[in-house]
């Protein structure tokens, strides 16, 4: 019988709504599923990995890259470029791996137009009152950065009806339940061909 081909997982969320961190534990629970490690011109923050946290490339190589169709998607984030490796989302695809992807409302749209029937979610944060403490309690940006993110983030928020499933991230322990039920289920769907 012949494999069936993968599906996408695309999870999305202003920065500060607790996306890496739930896609972390998803990943922990579901280790069969692929991640797409993304490509970004951003520096690494403390203790980020390259090659596991994201690809850290410098302008140069990515603009080669977007001539070279070596993206998926990629975008303009924050003032920094993003972008999915092609190679990574074909090979994984294609072997019947479900792989899931932490990107923003850009990367999602140009996913959709191409795997329309990917899984897509939409981790919101209770208020942007709480968004706004959230990133500023974490720490790593400076205030210029967190006032960018937080304008970044209503626009993210404005554009939230892409996706088909909402989750809000108030509890942490709560919203990685919801998470993991949620792609358990549709998984589940899948597999049985509906
Ligand atoms: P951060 O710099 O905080 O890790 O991520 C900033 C934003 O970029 C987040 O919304 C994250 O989901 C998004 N992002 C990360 N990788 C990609 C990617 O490959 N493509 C796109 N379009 N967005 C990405």
């Amino acid at each position: 019988m012949a494999t069936a081909p993968g599906r996408l997982i695309i999870v999305s969320a202003p920065s500060g709504g607790g996306k890496t961190t739930l896609c972390r534990a998803l990943r922990r629970r579901m280790p069969d599923l692929g991640y797409s490690v993304s490509f970004t011109t951003r520096s690494p923050r403390p203790g980020e990995q390259d090659g596991v946290d994201y690809h850290f490339i410098d302008r140069d190589t990515f603009e080669k890259g977007i001539a070279g169709e070596r993206w998926a998607e990629w975008a303009v984030v924050h003032g920094n470029l993003y972008g999915t490796s092609a190679d990574y989302l074909r090979q994984a695809l294609a072997g019947g791996q479900d792989v899931l992807l932490d990107i923003d409302v850009q990367g999602a749209r140009q996913l959709l137009d191409r795997f329309p029937d990917s899984l897509t979610i939409f981790i919101e944060p209770p208020s942007m009152e709480v968004l706004a403490r959230r990133l500023a309690a974490r720490g790593t940006d400076d205030p210029e950065t967190v006032a960018r993110r937080l304008r970044d983030a209503e626009q993210e928020m404005a554009q939230r009806g892409l996706y088909q499933h909402r989750i809000v991230n108030d509890r942490l322990e709560d919203a990685v339940e919801a998470l993991a039920a949620l792609v358990a289920k549709e998984r589940a769907k899948e597999r049985q061909g509906g």
